[in-house]
């Protein structure tokens, strides 16, 4: 078997996406059966998708002959062989993961397998999953909340379709709902009135929800080290489930500061990058959850390698799924191998119709539980529609 081409398929431009800069980028890779695999590359938000499709294209000439079921084979060769793949980086990475997850996809499809069995075989037949970023509400349209009332309404919505987890920022938007607003510093140390106002949104939702109710506090890395000892030390009290990037992960050492100042388990990973990037992490014991996400982290063959070296440390995952369709799938088939998988996150922009539509098959979790798809390969694909609808590159 052979890889004879790659389709970049960069969807919706910004601006004209379903959130102002959501435009997710997929590739599909073509072989010399007619078996062709999907991916994604992990920059569906905020900037980055023309990088990743520059960066594929890149990558994709040193793959075009090889087998894509030596998948093992094919990674080393994008990381070792193409000089700047041993730098990572979130674009770098977002590519080697795109193409990988295509190859999981194709392997799959040969032998007719979904890539969990070929990654182990499913550990559980059903996921957890929490219903994420509800500072935007929780439903088919988003919103941009402010009062602790409306952040209580939006667990209730939330709880209403069987979630008995949710995440939100509570310090992103401020009394006025604009989202990071200049006059809005949530760096170096909060004012009292700032931290009254992210306590009391959180308050409301744990007022709503109750005990069965679990809250994953997600910071966004807007706050910094010394905020978010604040802001941890005020939250204490309502007995969160984790706190979610407190700051940017460029220095572990900071986590290690926060990890020994509150009493909230720390998570991260959505910018942080294979094998690598995640030891100094292990090694100083900061996180209490990791959260890689398949579509940068280094794909499917690097996600599971992490999440074996975290399981070595006592350390939970969260995979980390906020982009197309294709995100989501290739998380439910590793998360339901991996002996340490702690739940899953269904972001709010999955509920969204636009979003929905640009693959074949819709899976969403039925009271708060995702099942495990059991197609071949990844069980997702991109639709014709979607790939006419987007501007497509093939590199032979
Ligand atoms: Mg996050």
């Amino acid at each position: 078997m052979k890889i004879t081409s790659v389709d970049i398929i960069r969807t919706v431009p910004p601006g004209e996406g379903i959130v102002v800069t959501w435009s997710p980028v997929f590739v599909r890779v073509n072989t010399d059966e007619g078996i062709c695999g999907y991916g994604e590359a992990g920059v569906a938000y905020s900037s980055g998708p023309d990088a990743a499709v520059g960066m594929i294209a890149d990558f994709a000439r040193y793959i075009t002959g090889m087998d894509p079921t030596h998948v093992e084979e094919v990674w080393n060769r994008l990381h070792r062989d193409t000089f700047w793949g041993m730098g990572g980086g979130t674009i770098v990475m977002s590519a080697i993961s795109a193409l990988d997850i295509a190859l999981w996809d194709i392997k799959g499809k040969k032998l007719n397998a979904p890539v969990h069995e070929l990654l182990g075989g499913k550990m559980r037949s059903r996921l957890r999953a929490y219903a994420s970023q509800i500072q935007t509400g929780w439903g088919d349209t988003a919103v941009s909340l402010s009062s602790p009332a409306d952040y209580a309404q939006a667990a209730r919505d939330a709880m209403s379709d069987g979630y008995t987890c949710v995440k939100v920022d509570p310090v992103g938007f401020n009394k006025d709902a604009v989202w990071m607003h200049r006059d809005w510093n949530t760096r170096g140390l909060l004012t009292e009135e700032m931290l009254d106002v992210a306590y009391q949104r959180v308050a409301a939702i744990r007022e709503a929800g109750g005990p069965g109710l679990d809250i994953i506090i997600e910071l966004h890395a807007l706050t910094d080290t010394n905020s978010a000892i604040q802001l941890g030390k005020r939250l204490e009290a309502l007995n969160c489930y984790y706190y979610e990037e407190p700051t940017q992960p460029l220095n572990p050492e900071l986590f290690a500061v926060i990890a020994q100042n509150i009493s909230i388990p720390l998570a991260a990973g959505e910018r942080i990058y294979s094998r690598w990037g995640y030891l100094p992490f292990f090694q100083n014991r900061s996180l209490s959850v990791i959260q890689p996400d398949l579509c940068n982290c280094g794909g499917i063959t690097e996600g599971k390698k992490i999440c074996d070296m975290a399981h070595a440390f006592d350390v939970g995952v969260q995979i980390h799924v906020c982009g197309g369709p294709i995100t989501t799938a290739a998380a439910l088939q590793l998360e339901a191998v991996i002996p340490n998988f702690l739940i899953h996150e269904q972001h709010h922009n999955a509920l969204l119709q636009e979003n929905i539509e640009m693959c074949k098959w819709d899976y969403q979790p039925v009271n708060g539980y995702f099942e495990i798809p059991d197609r071949p390969g990844i069980g997702q694909e991109v639709t014709e529609e979607t790939i006419r609808k987007s501007r497509v590159i093939t590199v032979k």
